[in-house]
């Protein structure tokens, strides 16, 4: 099982810079090895009581990971490779976050990431 660290607040800050995921899904070079292997997911919790965005960031090289809660951009729509699942098995995957990221990358590896965006 991967062992998932989180970026430093510097790798953090570099992350916010650069071209939006939004415009531009690849995968980037990553702030903490420098391998261009960084990747993102997205979701929008419905339970949310204001529109949230929901950010996963993670390396597959590093194994470092952000997730970050944020205001819903209005208008932007997205779309969701996990929205087919069940309740109950997406909660059984998000109940560990290891777990999660490593699903997410193997969403990624197998062509289901990234998302498509529209704002
Ligand atoms: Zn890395």
């Amino acid at each position: 099982m991967t062992a998932w660290t989180s970026f430093s607040g510097d790798e953090v800050a570099a992350l916010t810079r650069g071209e939006s995921f939004f415009v531009a899904p690849g995968e980037r070079d990553c702030p903490s090895c420098g391998e261009h292997r960084l990747r993102a997911y997205f979701t929008a919790p419905e339970n949310a009581r204001r529109p949230t965005l929901v950010s996963y960031v993670w390396c597959s090289a590093c194994d470092k990971f952000v997730g970050t809660r944020a205001k819903h951009p209005d208008g932007l729509v997205f779309s969701d490779p996990l929205a087919v699942l069940p309740a109950t098995e997406r909660r059984d995957l998000e109940r560990t976050l290891t777990g999660f990221l490593s699903h997410l990358d193997h969403l990624w590896d197998t062509g289901a990431l990234p998302q498509t965006f529209a704002a």
